[in-house]
């Protein structure tokens, strides 16, 4: 079968060409495992992370030894789990990046292309989403009324927050980099001002520019970008406001470090809580999110997008075009066929 694997580490944004395709073989299927055909692999800005050795974090580094990996939903081919059999559609955050892959049972949940189709349990019904969906109802618990900023806001999982908190009854501000973005945030998610934050050169007229958008201050800002955008938003917080630090994707290619956000004060004097999070802590909540989402997804009610690359030689540049902002909503790879 054929995987990606990376040649080098990158410095600073990665180049194609440190990506390859090659011809591996497959593992022998242990007790406990599955084999699976991958129909769709997503690319996303956590696996950026994966790619410095020398950097710890919740995931251990890829190597250049294996393949790439990532999440990815497929059908069961064979498997010695007695949870699945072939032909079941299933989803794990293993077997990207490859056409087959010998995965842990234990890691898979059954997916049912009836309810929404396959690739959506890698975006709105999948990882994003419940990290969408934790972020903002665990962390910061937003009232009716209030006004929620959010970054990245066309993207997988700033796009499910927009909508769950117009939903909420909030007055939702959100941020993306081009008009095609903006107007689909305004005209199709709901959101009530979408600012393209490339028309801003600094922090102080994204500033200007989100204070007339939120004209009672920003009670909640969900990050998904930093640098100015936090700077942004810690000027336009409302005291006792909350600020669920999801990502920070303007960062993940910088080679130095950049000097955070001179205004963090802001934090102390208007009594705001800011907490970082990861999806995982959060697994356990996953029915309550799918038991909310999904009917929502149903009824019309909540809207996606996809950006789809056909094929798995295109994984390398769909994964860059995160960085460059190429995808409305998710990013998905197809693999192989339904
Ligand atoms: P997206 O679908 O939002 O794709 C990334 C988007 O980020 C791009 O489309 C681009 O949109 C924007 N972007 C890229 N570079 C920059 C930049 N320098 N400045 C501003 N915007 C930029 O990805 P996800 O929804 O999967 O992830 C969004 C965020 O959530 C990321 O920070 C990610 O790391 C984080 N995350 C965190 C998780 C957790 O457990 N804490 C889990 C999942 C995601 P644009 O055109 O608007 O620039």
């Amino acid at each position: 079968t054929r995987a990606i694997f990376l040649k080098s580490f990158p410095k600073g944004l990665p180049s194609p060409d440190q990506f390859e395709l090659r011809e591996i073989d497959l593992p022998a299927l242990k007790d406990g495992e599955v084999l699976m055909r991958v129909i769709w692999m997503s690319v996303d800005p956590y696996m950026r992370g994966r790619m410095r050795p020398d950097i710890k974090s919740y995931i251990p580094p890829f190597t250049l030894e294996d393949p790439l990996d990532g999440g990815a939903v497929g059908e069961v081919v064979e498997s010695k789990h007695d949870k699945f059999k072939p032909g079941d559609h299933i989803v794990g955050f293993q077997g990207g990046w490859r056409e087959y892959a010998v995965v842990p049972g234990d890691g898979l949940t059954r997916v049912d292309a009836g309810i929404a189709p396959l690739s959506a349990y890698l975006g709105v019904l999948g990882m994003p989403g419940l990290t969408a969906w934790s972020g903002l109802t665990q962390i910061l618990k937003p009232k009716e009324g209030e006004t929620l900023f959010v970054s990245g806001a066309a993207g997988a999982v700033g796009s499910l927050v927009c909508q769950l908190g117009k939903l909420r009854g909030m007055r939702v501000v959100g941020s993306a980099g081009s008009p095609e973005k903006c107007e689909w945030l305004e005209k199709e998610a709901g959101v009530d001002v979408a600012l393209n934050y490339r028309n801003y050169d600094s922090a102080g007229a994204l500033t200007k520019a989100l204070a007339a958008a939120a004209p009672k201050g920003v009670d909640c800002y969900f990050e998904n970008v930093g640098g100015m955008h936090l700077e942004a938003a810690l000027n336009c917080m409302a005291f006792h406001g909350r600020i669920a630090l999801c990502g920070m994707i303007a960062m993940y290619n910088l080679s130095e470090p950049e000097p955070g956000p001179p205004n963090l004060v802001n934090m102390v004097a208007r009594s705001l809580l800011a907490q970082g999070f990861i999806v995982s802590n959060y697994m356990h909540l996953a029915p309550q999110f799918a038991a909310e989402v999904a009917p929502l997804l149903a009824q019309g009610k909540v809207k996606f997008r996809e950006s789809v690359y056909e094929g798995l030689e295109k994984a390398p540049e769909a994964f860059l075009g995160l960085f460059r902002g190429e995808n409305i909503g998710k990013a998905v790879v197809r693999v192989g066929p339904d």
